[in-house]
């Protein structure tokens, strides 16, 4: 029988990682999963009741209180809290901008990870391949995926690309205003104490400052290709396995 596998990309924002793995999903039939919207519709419920970032007891509360549910809906993900779809309002400035602190504390972190877990087994139960992006997700949430990428790009041109992103999106921000955000929150995620962006030294780093989405994208599934024909039975497929078996 044919394992599902799971492909783990991570990389600071703007790099392309939402991009590229909804597009290598689609051609590739991988079910995508951003797990920064499960951060995101945390930090859109720390503001949606006035809860201050500091107020660490707070902030890891309102986790038990709210229900966020990821949903697929023809290759689109969109997340609901408490039932509401929120998936355009997890995108404001407001949210980007504390977002990178809410999602620091550790138990915080501890239950996403095992949210994102919980989904993840999910899709692999029914026999999906499945493409998860974050900052953690080859370090922490699946260090044993079968494939493992670290997708990179230059601040500047993340800036840009996040730039291009708010015009369609409506959002009205100024280049320096984006590279400011992007750079702070690239400081707040590399250097969390538990979660931090970095990559595994087994990941693959794609740099993709230089290279079109499509381009990015090929080199993306010619990687995924590699790594899952490779017509061996790894040790790490059976971890899984037990895996599987011990999350029924
Ligand atoms: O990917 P996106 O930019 O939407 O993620 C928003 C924020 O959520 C990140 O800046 C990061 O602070 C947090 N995040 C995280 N771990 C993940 C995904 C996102 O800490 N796996």
């Amino acid at each position: 029988m044919k394992m599902s596998y799971i492909v783990a990309i991570d990389g600071p924002a703007g790099a392309g990682k939402g991009t590229i793995t909804k597009l290598v999903a689609k051609d590739m039939g991988l079910v995508s999963i951003d797990t920064g919207m499960l951060y995101r519709c945390h930090a859109l419920a720390v503001l949606k009741n006035n809860i201050s970032i500091t107020n660490e007891k707070e902030v890891v509360d309102i986790l038990e209180k709210i229900d966020i549910d990821l949903r697929n809906n023809d290759n689109k993900q969109l997340v609901f809290l408490n039932g509401e779809d929120v998936t355009n309002q997890i995108r404001t400035p407001e949210v980007s901008s504390i977002v990178s602190q809410t999602s620091t504390f550790p138990k915080v972190r501890e239950k996403i990870t095992q949210l994102e877990r919980k989904i993840g087994y999910k899709w692999l139960k029914e026999g999906k391949n499945i493409i998860m992006e974050g900052r953690d997700i080859t370090t922490v949430v699946f260090p044993d995926a079968k494939v493992k990428i670290y997708l990179d790009a230059t601040p500047i041109e993340r800036a840009k690309r996040r730039c291009r992103q708010n015009k369609k999106n409506g959002i009205n921000q100024s280049f320096e205003e984006v590279l400011q955000s992007i750079m702070a929150r690239d400081k707040n995620d590399m250097n969390k104490a538990v979660g931090a962006l970095k990559k595994a030294p087994d990941a693959i780093y794609v740099d993709s400052s230089k290279s079109s989405v499509n381009k990015t994208k090929h080199k993306i599934i010619r990687i995924i290709k590699q790594k899952t024909n490779e017509g061996k039975r790894s040790v790490r497929n059976d971890n899984y396995k037990k895996n599987i078996k011990s999350n029924r």
